[in-house]
């Protein structure tokens, strides 16, 4: 019992903090537009009960108007019913003021809101994007922003206006006797603590249903999906699936019935205390009170219309309640990504290297693996790379050759040992800089939808539109032929999403010819790492292609991994890793004359071009 009110009381504390964290954010994003609506609907919630006491006022000239006849008692009525016009409309002018801040305030929500998020996952280190619950995270926020950050302001500031309008109304009441505030305010605490408490059991009810909601979404889906259909037909499991959907279905409309009555009750029991309890009680005092006090008749209208609107702000209070209760996994979400925090740490007073010093690399003893308690990916690493070396990475699939490439840009940091970089650890070294001197092609290259010269020019971008630099990088990887025979050449659209109408399509290999021109693109870059830049490429294709590459870098160090031993032996220096060890290092020709694996490998790949 203990455990279940702290378990509450710990959930109205995530309650608040949700309203908190959002309105910070709304703050942070759009300072004039809150502090706008916050007045706007903070005037309108108080209008309603001005326009209680007006209506109280007019009651009671009306009647004197009834008795007297009087000039000045008509003129009072008038005066007080002009009141009222105005106050109407006012409260309408506020009304569509308060439609159009929010519909403003909520249409930019959510880009300001995503932005934020991108601002502060572009900072974060690769590891977390390897990571299948942190993207699902992000994927979740990105889907649910669009149909719940439009509204997710507006209700947390409709919270709110309910509260000011309930305060303002117990105020009028107050006017009555303090015993209304005291009814008022007696049947409202247990209503919003039921509300809670009916918004904690649809949580908890969804959460626990979450699971079979997938299960039932997978059979639906697998029963209609294109490639599930032959082998249904053939193994005839149509019946074993639709039987299991069914089954959810049956388990669910059982569980929901009881979570139906549960919450009947509880709302049978809010709506006993705040209508019958609650106006009814205060009713009957009032009429008591008219035995001993004077009361007009305006006083009973006004505790009639205060309390009713009372009641109406009432259940919009607890209905913003549930409503923010219902949005809880998504901000819990969109918080938990924020608290996120980049693992790569930079160093604060890291050197940052200059555009032209060659860079000669040298990793030491490295070991390294992606979990605490996982395998040794890489064991031992050491080798050194003297400025405008070439040197091939081999070794079988899961050696760990893209590892090591990934390590030498720092998406993750060596477990032990270290890279040096002009003799200076690469934890040391400000990262901008050092990917400002590097080119690279990676084995998932991207494919950008945009014009083939910013395809290249995102290689270099303060030289985007230096087409000149464009063409150059184009030649150097082979690109250069197929781009000139497009009719648009280097301004045609690509993509896969095909944003521009008249969008090309492109073979693998041109994809890839231009990833490289890309990786070809930065003149400062002193390194050139390529994960198989060659991969789509035809093995002619492959030898012209780092035939040309060879002859047209000069002075900058490149690491390539390829497969292809005739590629390979170009380098002046080939890296051999097996599980994660070097297994041999050295020369082409040292290599053949150690006759280990390397100068077995050569053989047989050379043996089937024979
Ligand atoms: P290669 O490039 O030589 O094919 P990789 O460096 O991609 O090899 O992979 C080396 C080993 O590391 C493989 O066993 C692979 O399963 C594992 N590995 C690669 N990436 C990750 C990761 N993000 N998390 C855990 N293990 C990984």
């Amino acid at each position: 019992m203990a455990e279940s009110r702290r378990a509450s009381l710990g959930q109205v504390r995530e309650f608040f903090s949700d309203i908190a964290f959002i309105l910070t954010l709304a703050w942070e994003q759009h300072k004039p537009l809150v502090i706008g609506l916050g007045l706007v609907r903070a005037l309108g919630a108080v209008v309603p009960s001005i326009q209680v006491y007006i209506g109280k006022l007019i009651v009671d000239q009306l009647v004197s108007l009834i008795q007297d006849r009087s000039q000045q008692a008509l003129y009072d009525v008038l005066f007080f019913v002009g009141i009222e016009i105005g106050l109407l409309l006012l409260a309408q002018v506020l009304t569509s003021l308060t439609v159009v801040l929010d519909d403003v305030l909520g249409e930019g929500f959510p880009f300001a809101i995503l932005g934020r998020i991108l601002k502060h996952t572009s900072t974060l280190d690769l590891s977390y994007f390897e990571n299948p619950l942190f993207r699902d995270k992000i994927e979740a926020v990105d889907q649910e922003m669009t149909w719940r950050g439009k509204g997710m302001l507006s209700i947390i500031l409709n919270l709110g206006s309910e509260v000011i309008s309930l305060i303002a109304l117990a105020v009028v009441l107050f006017k009555l006797d303090w015993i209304f505030v005291a009814i008022l305010v007696g049947t409202m605490i247990p209503v919003i603590l039921i509300e809670f408490r009916q918004s904690i059991i649809t949580y908890q009810w969804q959460k626990s249903w979450s699971r079979w909601w997938r299960h039932a979404w997978y059979y639906r889906w697998v029963l209609a999906a294109y490639d599930y259909i032959q082998e249904f037909r053939i193994f005839r499991l149509s019946p074993l699936f639709i039987s299991r959907y069914l089954d959810i279905g049956k388990r669910y409309i059982i569980a929901f019935q009881s979570h139906s009555l549960r919450m009947q009750n509880l709302h049978f029991v809010k709506n006993i205390l705040s209508h019958i309890v609650g106006y009814y009680g205060g009713l009957v005092i009032l009429l008591f009170r008219a035995l001993s006090k004077p009361i007009t008749i305006g006083d009973i209208t006004m505790y009639m219309s205060a309390y009713r609107a009372a009641l109406g702000s009432l259940s919009a209070l607890v209905k913003n309640i549930a409503d923010i209760y219902g949005n809880h996994l998504f901000i819990q979400d969109l918080r938990g990504i924020l608290l996120y925090t980049p693992r790569i740490a930079i160093a604060p007073h890291a050197q940052t290297l200059d555009k032209e010093t060659p860079l000669a690399i040298e990793v030491d003893h490295v070991w390294f693996r992606y979990h605490q308690d996982g395998p040794w990916v890489l064991s031992d690493i050491s080798f050194r790379i003297e400025a405008g070396v070439r040197m091939a990475l081999i070794g079988d699939n899961g050696s760990g050759k893209t590892t090591l490439v990934k390590l030498l840009l720092r998406f993750y940091d060596p477990t032990e040992g270290r890279i040096l970089i002009n003799g200076v650890d690469l934890r040391e070294i400000d990262l901008d800089s050092y990917y400002a001197r590097i080119g690279v092609i990676f084995q998932q290259f991207a494919q950008y939808d945009g014009r083939i010269r910013e395809q290249i020019g995102y290689g270099a971008i303060e030289s985007m539109d230096d087409l000149e630099q464009i063409r150059n990088a184009a030649r150097i990887s082979g690109a250069e032929p197929f781009i000139e025979e497009l009719p648009q050449q280097y301004d045609t659209p690509l993509g896969k999403w095909e944003l521009e109408e008249g969008t090309v399509k492109l073979s693998g290999g041109q994809w890839q010819r231009l990833a490289l021109a890309r990786a070809c693109m930065n003149q400062h870059a002193a390194l050139l790492l390529l994960d198989e830049p060659s991969a789509a490429l035809d093995p002619e294709a492959e030898e012209r292609f780092f035939e040309q590459l060879l002859r047209e870098i000069q002075g900058k160090s490149i690491i390539f991994i390829s497969h292809r031993f005739s590629t390979v032996r170009r380098a002046d220096k080939i890296l051999s890793l097996r599980h994660g060890h070097i297994d041999e290092q050295g020369t082409h020709e040292e290599l053949m004359q150690r006759n280990g694996r390397y100068a077995e490998l050569f053989r047989m790949q050379a043996r089937w071009y024979e």
